[in-house]
């Protein structure tokens, strides 16, 4: 037997007015995002706040916070509107990951120090062999004509000496003279020496500063080599990222380069793509951009407007 279910006129109103209630109110839900999905992006001002902040990129919240704040500007100014805010609730963190890029950007910067200290040591070295050598040369040419003057008053004395042992000695005074030449002579050829021995030393300096330069060069080489090879990793890989839902630092040189980085994410966050002018900061590589002072090509402000709408 089947049950006999009846539903009351009174039922079947109130059934009615909840399906009613729950129509709408799905309705609304719907609407709202419908419009939440046509509304431009940057018509809400991006929520951000900072998550991880790696020690070793020696970076404080404050010191981040300046660096996002002036990055926030460069798109606040051009688009003429607020695009960003600082809240402690929002979804958007800002993380500093510390991995190989930023290792080796720091190796490299540690590197820049020690070559501009080996250029200089370089240029001292040049020129104290430089004074050393022209020493070396004038002491030099002077021993050469204080020996050839030697040489010839030697022998004049020996032409002197042999003429008088042929006419079978000399007198007395001319003994007299030639004693006082032979002692002049004597003085003369301990003054060579000395000097000899003077141009030997020089000799010795020079050789010893050549030998520092060379040792000096091929340490510079090394680690110029080293400094390249690590310039060149670096023009490889992506200083930062935007995932959706996070932004990622990952590398940057200095307060300039971090501006840099943080504009590029931010700009990604706001919805901008990639753009081909290598000077732009939006380029997909951050490195030919003109740092000082940061501002946006023309192809960053097309981007901006083709994401948020003109200003
Ligand atoms: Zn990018």
């Amino acid at each position: 037997m089947t049950p006999n279910i009846t539903t009351s006129p009174a039922q079947l109103v109130t059934m009615a007015t909840r399906l009613t209630v729950l129509g709408l109110l799905l309705s609304v839900v719907c609407g709202f995002w419908i419009w939440r999905q046509r509304v431009p992006p940057c018509h809400t001002p991006v929520a951000y706040k900072i998550g991880q902040l790696d020690p070793r990129f020696y970076l404080d919240d404050r010191a981040v916070y300046k660096a996002l704040r002036q990055a926030e500007r460069l798109w606040e100014t051009a688009a003429g509107r607020n695009l960003f805010v600082q809240t402690s609730t929002a979804p958007l963190t800002v993380n500093f990951v510390f991995d190989e890029r930023q290792n080796a950007t720091q190796a490299q910067q540690r590197l820049l120090p020690q070559l501009q200290q080996a250029e200089a040591t370089h240029a001292s070295l040049a020129q104290s062999y430089l004074t050393w050598r022209r020493t070396y040369e004038e002491q030099h040419l002077h021993y050469t004509t204080a020996q050839e003057a030697h040489r010839a008053r030697l022998q004049a004395y020996n032409a002197e000496v042999d003429q008088w042992n042929a006419q079978g000695g000399a007198p007395l005074s001319a003994q007299q003279t030639l004693a006082a030449e032979r002692s002049s002579l004597e003085a003369d050829q301990s003054q060579l020496r000395a000097l000899t021995q003077e141009i030997r030393e020089i000799r010795h300096t020079l050789q010893m500063l050549e030998e520092q330069d060379k040792t000096l060069i091929t340490t510079y080489t090394r680690k110029v080599r080293s400094y390249n090879w690590l310039s060149r990793s670096q023009r490889q890989f992506h200083k930062g990222e935007f995932n959706g839902t996070d932004i990622t630092i990952y590398q940057f040189r200095g307060p300039e380069d971090l501006l840099l980085v943080l504009a590029h994410e931010l700009g990604h966050a706001l919805g901008l793509k990639h753009v081909a002018d290598e000077e732009a900061v939006m380029h997909e590589f951050l490195s030919e951009q003109d740092l000082d002072p940061l501002t946006l090509t023309a192809a960053d402000l097309q981007a901006l407007t083709a994401a948020c709408g003109p200003r």
